[in-house]
């Protein structure tokens, strides 16, 4: 159990959400940390975060993909933009994990604009975008770097919010001001991605396919956010694979394999082994 996190966290919840004590919540387990226990609430989503890791749903649904197909990327070259808390502290000591934020972060080791990315072409076995896209005015280039920066067979995964009642990803008309642009897209955000997010990668030329779990997955793991008694807002991860051309190299250990033992560390707070699937 990492005994600071876990103080910080209970405390902070505690402090911002005191009622959530009086309910009884069902004991969840992290794909990340391997925490089995009480979650706590994060402002209006119940149950969001793993008091031992500081996971929240979506850092736990790619705990899930990487469990299941036992990725290791300790040692691997990844760039992750705007790291998430849980996976910087996994992975911060790998010197070829590149954490990089538009400036200089306490969870970051680099600063890295996703639009001119300063490494070689191919440099990377898997790269990580979760909510990076959606604040960048040049989304198209931004895609074209990750892509560029992939070793061939090597994944990236993004996410951005979603619209789902929405076809087709909203762009403001250019004349429109920030304020207002603000005021529809959400705080610093530049666009309303619809349905055909997906579209736009594979357009850039990664081959696309997307995370998915089961109903008892995600109760088990919490990895949805719950609103009132719906579940809502879903968050949808893809993976965006680099097609492997001929001649080309592929970078090792990359390619899902059906050992879900494998990879992740485990680091269960009551002992008990993580089982998934
Ligand atoms: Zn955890």
């Amino acid at each position: 159990m990492n005994i600071i996190v876990f103080f910080q966290e209970y405390l902070r919840s505690a402090i911002r959400r005191p009622s959530q004590f009086l309910k009884k919540y069902p004991s969840r387990l992290c794909t990340i940390c391997g925490y089995e226990g009480r979650f706590l609430d994060v402002g209006p989503r119940p149950e969001a975060r793993c008091p031992n890791c500081s996971s929240k749903e979506r850092d736990r649904i790619m705990g899930l993909y990487l469990r299941r197909n036992g990725l290791d990327l300790s040692d691997k070259a990844v760039l992750h933009f705007s790291p998430e808390r849980p996976f910087f502290r996994l992975w911060r000591r790998n010197p070829r994990y590149v954490a990089g934020d538009v400036k200089i972060s306490k969870v970051a080791n680099a600063v890295v604009d996703i639009t001119d990315i300063q490494f070689d072409d191919g440099h990377f076995d898997y790269l990580i975008c979760h909510h990076i896209l959606e604040h960048v005015a040049e989304d198209a280039k931004g895609i074209d770097e990750c892509l560029r920066v992939l070793k061939p067979g090597g994944s990236a995964l993004f996410s951005v919010p979603l619209d789902q009642e929405r076809a087709e990803t909203w762009e403001p008309p250019p004349d429109m001001p920030a304020a207002e642009v603000e005021r529809i897209c959400g705080w610093d955000h530049v666009r309303l991605y619809g349905r055909d997010f997906p579209d736009k990668l594979s357009k850039a030329g990664f081959s696309i396919s997307e995370i998915t779990f089961t109903q008892e997955e995600g109760e088990r793991h919490r990895l949805t956010e719950k609103h009132g008694l719906a579940l809502q807002g879903l968050d949808r991860i893809f993976v965006g694979t680099v097609p492997v051309e001929a001649g080309d190299s592929q970078p090792s250990g990359l390619s899902p394999s059906a050992d879900a033992s494998a990879g992740i560390p485990s680091n269960s707070a009551r002992g008990k082994a993580l089982v998934l699937d």
